[in-house]
């Protein structure tokens, strides 16, 4: 099938890679020129794993192209796929900008029947505004697809390769086996459904995962003052397949480019049809409070901050992303500087996205963790990137001022601590040292 992906960020960027391995011709399409001047020399304009190793293939088995022209792409093309942001307004509800302007332009460009897929997350009734806005400036016919995505940044290929289900909203049957036909390959869990049910079903499982943070880390708050391991009681509650594993590690909270905007998107889809989402807006006020934590334990440990120096491990939202929107580690930082203390920062990738955001001269940059611990009063864990793990905890604890470490993450064990002086704080377990 012959496919534009409109967007080249995480999810555009990643499906248009996916489907032209699949077999499909995509032309993937961003309004940055800078991002498609990197791609076409094979650079990914985003760090994703194996993302660069797919677009040099499917560039050299010419199934996959990359354009700032539109209007042209979308003439080339029978399915034309949204995958433009569709980020948070100041009152928490999404704002369609990019979505509305790009279903503007594809109807100005149609020269016959189209097909366009909404992948980006639009509130329940979006597609049918599409529908409305492509109808105003064509004269051509269109089906709407609704195709939310659920792949996470760091494992997006593996998740876009083998999904655990694929959802299609769509109020035409006859497009069924034709979106059958383009998922072919990638998982035969292809739920079909009705347009307003799939744009909810995108909403309502970040949400439900949302909860499943905040419901572990208030869980894990209690465990600090019972005396009880939040380990122990996620991995004893994980074991019951009604509950599951997964989204029950405590920590400092979630952040990221989805579950803050589609929470506070879903309070005000309810909002505006007169519910009040009265869970959600607690788990919402619960991970607001939870990166705070950091900062208690920092005063615990050392009292007034005012003249320390904190190291800080991690800006990512999450490992193996360079994506830093709504990270915890933002507004931990800030509190940091607030306080008078000197931070030393360092993250394996996603420093320079966090420093093009926010920058101070209390802010030291380092290359290494290690440098960030050297002489520190404090080092925090914020991001639980795997060469952390490896860390010899020994050797930190010689190198810092005052040996506090503040495992945002619940990283190491208590085996790993034992014995090497440190002052161990972790999220829901026992303090140590
Ligand atoms: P992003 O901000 O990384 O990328 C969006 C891209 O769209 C940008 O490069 C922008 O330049 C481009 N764009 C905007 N308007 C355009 C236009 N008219 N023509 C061409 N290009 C245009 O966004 P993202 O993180 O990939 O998210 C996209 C959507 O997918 C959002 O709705 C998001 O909620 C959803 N989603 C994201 C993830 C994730 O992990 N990032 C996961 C699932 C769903």
């Amino acid at each position: 099938m012959k496919l534009t992906v409109i967007g080249t960020g995480y999810v555009g960027l990643v499906s248009g890679v996916c489907f032209a391995l699949s077999g499909h011709h995509v032309i993937c399409v961003d309004k940055d020129e800078e991002k498609i001047k990197k791609l076409k020399q094979m650079e990914s304009p985003i760090y994703e794993p194996g993302i660069e190793e797919l677009i040099e293939l499917n560039l050299r088995e010419e199934r996959l192209s990359f354009s700032a022209d539109l209007q042209d792409s979308v003439r080339h093309s029978d399915i034309i796929i949204l995958a433009v942001g569709t980020p948070s307004l100041p009152n928490g509800e999404a704002d369609l900008t990019y979505i509305e302007g790009a279903a503007a332009e594809i109807a100005k460009a149609m020269e016959g029947h189209k097909i366009i897929m909404t992948k980006s997350t639009v509130p329940v009734g979006t597609n049918e505004k599409i529908s409305k806005i492509l109808a105003k400036f064509t004269h051509h016919s269109f089906d709407i697809v609704s195709a939310p995505e659920f792949l996470r940044e760091g494992s997006a290929i593996r998740d876009t390769l083998h999904p655990d289900r694929i959802v299609i909203g769509l109020d035409n049957p006859e497009l069924e086996p034709t979106m059958r036909e383009l998922h072919k390959g990638f998982t035969e869990n292809v739920f079909v459904t009705d347009i307003r049910s799939a744009e909810m079903i995108k909403y309502a499982s970040n949400a439900f995962l949302a909860t499943k943070i905040s419901f572990i880390n208030e869980i894990a708050n209690i465990c600090e003052k019972v005396g009880a391991d939040v380990t122990e009681v996620a991995q004893g509650m994980g074991m019951d397949q009604r509950i599951g594993s997964s989204f029950l590690q405590a920590g400092i909270g979630y952040g990221g480019s989805c579950f803050p905007k589609d929470t506070n998107a879903l309070i005000q889809i309810a909002g505006n049809v007169d519910y009040e989402f009265k869970l959600l807006k607690s788990v919402v006020e619960v991970n607001k409070g939870q990166r705070f934590m950091i900062i208690s334990k920092l005063h615990e440990s050392l009292g007034s901050l005012r003249g320390s120096t904190i190291g800080i491990w991690g800006l990512a939202f999450k490992p193996n992303t360079d994506d830093v929107r709504e990270a915890p580690a933002r507004e931990i930082v800030e509190a940091l500087v607030a306080e008078g203390a000197t931070v030393k920062l360092y993250d394996p990738i996603a420093a320079t996205n966090f420093r093009q955001q926010y920058d101070h001269p209390q802010l030291r940059w380092c290359n290494l963790p290690e440098e960030a611990a050297e002489g520190s009063d404090a080092v925090c864990l914020l991001t639980d990137w795997s060469l952390l793990k490896d860390i010899d905890l020994h050797q930190l604890a010689k190198s810092m001022r005052n040996g506090v470490l503040i495992d945002g993450r619940n990283v190491y064990s208590k085996e790993q601590i034992e014995g090497t002086g440190l002052v161990y704080h972790s999220v829901g377990r026992p303090q140590m040292g």
